[in-house]
């Protein structure tokens, strides 16, 4: 199939929750023909990794009022879930993220209903894309080439490498099943990803021991309501890891001092999550990286309590240990350990979870044919933070160091500009953005 721009088209590379939020966007928006073209390996656009998942307690880390579509309208899922049937205090209900991804998908139907633009999921992957003179021509997994006035990137998370053979991941719901009668079970990960695979062993009726490890000991805690506090880092703000770390340690204190809850920080923060990483050198960036990213991730993202509660009743039952420590080998049944304060530990094990959080961030590394396309034909260049690619603003830079202004990026391929790109509030405000850039540079190539 060969697909010739008129109405011009849009490309969307990958229909998860990204691709999906930019689709509603553009088709909400449109004022002249358009046609809006999502590939996508999966049956469905809007579920990607996180809303695939069929288990119930497995939820979304907020209440119901944070994840709206539409920032005018923050009630918006609040209102959806009422018409859903759903009663009480939805707004501040911990939904599973099965019905989140359903919220995406029926959304997404009303769009395509409702606008001028047209709307086409391909089912592939793309392979590789080819700069033309009128656009680009993407080559899918089908066989297919499709071409586009532009085209976005919303390729998500891609996998880490493996960690040992036979390890699951906790969205497998039938690996799960498979573990349910186990009597000890390992855990590489100890952020929201185990409280999934914790709440899925024990909704089985689990009895045995998890055994839960993190490389720095870091453990996940629920949220909880807290009073806001207003931001508080320093005006320029710092431009080191150090800086940043000394500034939030004071705060810290001040907040424990007064009887408060440490919870309140990252809320305060996030107004400077997008000015702190843009200040920061590109070395500091690197040093958050290897030393504050796995305090940030389990301050920043905290456990939806419902599901953290499977936790805390196995932790009290004394089923649930948490441990610094880094898997060195498995061999028999047998998790080789080294501890993080010295020394190994051999514990015998039924089965290993890997719940790492399926994020690898790095480009160089990331073994995927049309990122590996992209990178050797220079249309794409790894971001030097080694997170997702180099772009201005949302506009892909390619290896001359120019951003062309066909390609752009929306969500995780960002995070090496703009760090947090990976959270459903983030995204919905980075869709928006793009879906604005895109309508006014087709205007352009109209005239
Ligand atoms: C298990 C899990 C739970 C999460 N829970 C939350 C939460 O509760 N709250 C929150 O704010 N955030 C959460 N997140 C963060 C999450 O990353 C975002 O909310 C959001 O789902 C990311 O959407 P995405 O479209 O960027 O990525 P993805 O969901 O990874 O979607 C990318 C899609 O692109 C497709 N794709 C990749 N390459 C290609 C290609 N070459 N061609 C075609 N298609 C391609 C993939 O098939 C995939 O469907 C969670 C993440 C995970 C992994």
């Amino acid at each position: 199939m060969n697909m010739i721009s008129n109405p011009p088209a849009i490309l969307i590379c990958g229909g998860g929750f990204a691709g999906a939020l930019l689709a509603i966007r553009l088709l909400d928006t449109a004022t002249a023909p358009l046609s809006v073209i999502v590939v996508e390996p999966r049956a469905t656009v809007g579920r990607g990794v996180a809303y695939s998942t069929v288990e119930d307690v497995h939820l979304v880390n907020g209440p119901a009022s944070h994840f709206s579509l539409y920032p005018e309208d923050p009630l918006h899922l609040a209102d959806w879930l009422r018409g859903q049937g759903h009663t009480g205090d939805v707004a501040e209900a911990f939904i599973p993220r099965r019905l989140f991804g359903t919220y995406v998908e029926t959304e997404l139907d009303r769009a395509i209903r409702e606008s001028r633009a047209s709307f086409t999921h391909l089912r592939a992957e793309v392979v590789a894309l080819r700069r033309q003179p009128h656009g680009l021509e993407a080559r899918l997994s089908s066989g297919a080439k499709v071409h586009a006035a532009r085209a976005v990137l919303a390729t998500g998370v891609h996998p880490l490498g493996g960690i040992a053979q036979g390890a699951v991941h906790p969205w497998d719901a039938a690996a799960m099943d498979g573990l349910a009668d186990a009597r000890d079970v390992l855990i590489v990960g100890a952020s929201l990803s185990m409280v999934d695979a914790v709440a899925s062993l024990e909704s089985r009726g689990f009895r045995g021991h998890i055994h839960a490890i993190s490389r720095r000991g870091h453990l996940i805690e629920p949220r909880r309501v807290v009073p806001d506090i207003p931001p508080f880092l320093p005006d320029p703000l710092p431009t080191t890891a150090r800086g940043l770390l000394s500034a939030v340690r004071a705060e810290h204190r001040r907040i424990l001092a007064d009887g408060g809850d440490w919870q309140a920080l990252p809320p305060a923060l996030r107004g400077d999550v997008l000015p702190l990483w843009q200040g920061a050198p590109m070395a500091e960036r690197r040093r958050f990286n290897r030393h504050l990213r796995s305090l940030w991730d389990v301050m920043a993202h905290r456990a939806a309590p419902p599901s953290f509660a499977a936790l805390e009743r196995a932790r009290a039952e004394g089923r649930f240990t948490a441990r610094a420590a880094r898997l060195v080998r498995v061999g028999q049944g047998e998790a080789h350990l080294r501890l993080r304060r010295g020394g190994e530990l051999h514990l015998q094990v039924d089965g290993i979870i890997d719940c790492r959080g399926h994020q690898e961030h790095d480009w160089r590394r990331i073994d995927a044919p049309l990122v590996r396309d992209l990178i050797a034909q220079g249309l794409a260049v790894p971001h030097p933070s080694g997170f997702g690619i180099r772009a201005q603003g949302l506009a892909v830079v390619g290896l001359n160091g120019t951003a062309p202004g066909d390609l752009f990026a929306l969500g995780h391929p960002m995070r090496g500009e703009a760090w947090e790109s990976s959270s459903i509030p983030e995204q919905v405000a980075q869709g928006s953005a793009l879906a604005a850039l895109l309508r006014q540079s087709l205007r352009q190539l109209a005239l």
